[in-house]
């Protein structure tokens, strides 16, 4: 499976376009200069965002792919080959945010979460009339997505405490497990992009943690959704998965009951099998513990859902954007991809090895998502919380 990043290596420190394959990073800008992608306008890989290298679409991708993977069959045969130049450890370099992102939208697409985070609120009532009828998403903020590895700096906010309102550091800072979409091909501002079409406009898939205070969220979202609470931070994976590499993946979609409207009747539904893994780790005990098993293809939303209903006002997509799916979960307490969930708003504790109890993170704490694709991993993203 190829995935594609920007990266620098030690001896070189200017942020480059990179292929990955396993646990190799191969230098695409490199590449040029060797000749082995001779024909290639070699701006596209000098960049320090995949934005212009998406743009070219999926036909000069397979090009690429077919030079990456000769490229690795020859250095695996010739360790000598002057294309070792062009061939790096995935751990010996450095990683950069992936895309340039004009805009983030985040979904509410899993049922099991809606009906989850409902359960604590209201009780009778779980999920809204309305979730059953359209992918429920709100406008996220570009500007603070970041790249796996970044700090998570606990932020300030207005917390309700006992009924008025206190400006506070979080005390209930969270994660949430997601996979994000990165759109790559615009679509034109005034045109709905059909359902049917949709995946088209798809480039690939990353890991995504969308940082959470959910202190300041209660106090906050209600009538327009969450604001603060969400934008100071959202961490995606280093490298992205083009559509086309998950296709072994693809499993039915999520039956859903009632129809939804025609502009959201997606013929060819389909999801795609991704596990994903979180950890929380702790400075104390750095070996952490798996406190979260989800799945991609419970998700009751499809992407192309997602795609059509975004655009059914006429809003555009534009290449690099990014479409979240929102927490993933399933319905047992191993598949909770929040501790908002797992510790019922922080009632219950989560025990680590060495002891430590946990509700909401600390400063300190890790948390590792990794998503796998049978045996391969197609992401990870981490994040350690600091004051
Ligand atoms: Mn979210």
């Amino acid at each position: 499976m190829i995935a594609y990043g920007v990266f620098s290596s030690t001896d070189d420190h200017s942020p480059r376009v990179a292929a990955r394959i396993g646990l190799n990073i191969i230098d695409l800008a490199r590449l040029c200069e060797l000749g082995v992608l001779d024909k290639i306008n070699l701006a596209y890989f000098t960049s320090n965002s995949l934005n212009d290298f998406i743009r070219q679409g999926y036909s000069f991708r397979q090009i690429v792919k077919q030079a990456v993977e000769q490229v690795v069959d020859t250095v695996t045969n010739d360790p000598h080959s002057e294309l070792m130049a062009a061939v790096f450890a995935l751990n010996q370099v450095k990683l950069y945010m992936p895309v340039k992102i004009g805009g983030y939208t985040d979904f509410y697409a899993s049922k099991q979460h809606a009906t989850n985070i409902g359960k604590i609120f209201r009780p009778d009532n779980p999920l809204m009339p309305n979730w059953v009828h359209m992918p429920i998403a709100y406008n996220g903020r570009a500007s603070s997505v970041v790249v796996s590895g970044h700090p998570v700096k606990r932020p300030h906010g207005q917390i309700l405490v006992d009924g008025s309102p206190q400006f506070d550091c979080c005390k209930k800072l969270d994660f949430e497990v997601e996979l994000g979409v990165v759109i790559g091909k615009d679509s034109v501002l005034g045109e709905p992009i059909n359902i049917d079409n949709a995946a088209e406009h798809i480039f690939g898939v990353c890991v995504v943690n969308d940082w959470s205070a959910r202190d300041i969220q209660a106090w906050e979202y209600q009538p327009l959704g969450p604001f603060n609470s969400k934008s100071f931070l959202t961490s995606i994976s280093a490298f992205i998965v083009p559509l086309e590499e998950l296709s072994a993946y693809k499993v039915e979609a999520q039956p859903q009951d009632p129809q939804p409207l025609p502009y959201l009747q997606d013929k060819n539904a389909h999801s795609y099998d991704i596990r994903l893994e979180v950890r929380l780790a702790t400075a104390k005990c750095h070996e952490g513990i798996v406190i979260g098993r989800s799945n991609f293809q419970d998700i009751y939303w499809t992407m192309s859902q997602w795609i059509a209903h975004h655009t059914v006002t006429g809003c555009n997509l534009k290449v690099g954007d990014l479409l979240a799916s929102g927490t993933i979960s399933g319905n047992e307490r191993g598949n909770l991809g929040s501790l908002m969930e797992l510790t019922i708003n922080g009632k219950e504790s989560i025990e680590l090895p060495n002891g430590e109890q946990r509700t909401f993170l600390e400063n300190g704490d890790s948390i590792i998502i990794d998503a796998y694709c049978g045996h391969e991993i197609i992401g990870e993203v981490s994040g350690t919380v600091v004051k």
